[in-house]
Parts: C-alpha cells; sequence; structure tokens
C-alpha cells in the first residue's frame, strides 16, 4: 500500500477552455511505483474545474458554451466589485475541483468515451492540478 502525491501543470490560453489531461495523468500512474489503486484529481484553484466526458473538439467547444450560458457573465454579481470574475467562481462551484477514479494496469478505468477535463473558467493562466494516487 503505498501514496503518491504529483501535480501537472496546465498552461490555459482562453477565459473559458477545456483541456484533456487524461494523458498526462496516465503517465504520472504508469511511472509510479503503484499498479492498481485510486487516483485522485484536484485543482486548488477557485475558477477551473475538473469534469468528465468525451474528447470530442466540437463537443468540447459545446461544452465551453454551455459555462458561458450557465451563469450570466454579465450580471453585477457582489464578487466582481473585488476582481471581476463571479461567474468563474460560480461555474467552478457548479461543476466541482475534483474528481477521483480507479486505475490498474497503469490504466485509468474509464469508459470507452471518457476522459478527465481541465476547466479553465478565468484563464489565460498557469495553472496546477494536483494528482494524488492511492494504491498497490
Ligand atoms: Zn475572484
Amino acid at each position: 500500500m503505498g501514496i503518491e502525491g504529483y501535480f501537472i501543470e496546465v498552461d490555459t490560453r482562453h477565459t473559458v477552455e477545456v483541456i484533456d489531461i487524461t494523458k498526462k495523468i496516465e503517465n504520472i500512474i504508469s511511472s509510479s511505483d503503484l499498479s492498481k489503486g485510486m487516483v485522485n484529481v484536484f485543482s486548488p484553484h477557485t475558477t477551473t474545474a475538473i469534469c468528465v466526458n468525451e474528447s470530442e473538439s466540437r463537443l468540447m467547444n459545446d461544452l465551453k458554451d454551455g459555462f458561458y450560458q450557465l451563469v450570466d457573465w454579465e450580471k453585477g454579481y457582489q464578487h466582481n466589485q473585488i476582481d471581476r470574475n463571479a461567474p468563474a467562481h460560480l461555474v467552478s462551484s457548479f461543476v466541482g475541483c475534483q474528481k477521483t477514479f480507479n486505475f490498474s494496469e497503469g490504466k485509468i478505468r474509464l469508459g470507452t468515451w471518457q476522459s478527465i477535463f481541465f476547466v479553465e473558467l478565468d484563464g489565460p493562466r498557469r495553472r496546477k492540478v494536483n494528482i494524488q494516487l492511492v494504491g498497490e
């Protein structure tokens, strides 16, 4: 039984962006000493999210549109008096900042069409995602 902590860096280029990070996480798992267990993918930011869906470019654009439609980005939110990014905080809260998956033989046990996405909501920025492995 072991626990291993890693992180990946993601450079985002747009205000809202959906980035497939599945390969980066699988690379960490296959280079670790663990062959099976659980992996937690945690984004330590208040204006990003982690979600799971199909890595198809048009769908990823649709997701991006969906995040814009989820809240009113033009509304005069109270937090906007401080740093003008309240919509990003709201969408981050609704989608969530972490997910946990099973893995074995270096592979994350995802469904055929599932990939893990990092969601930027207040870019562009350099972001960090914590990857915690627990297994044997
Ligand atoms: Zn803020």
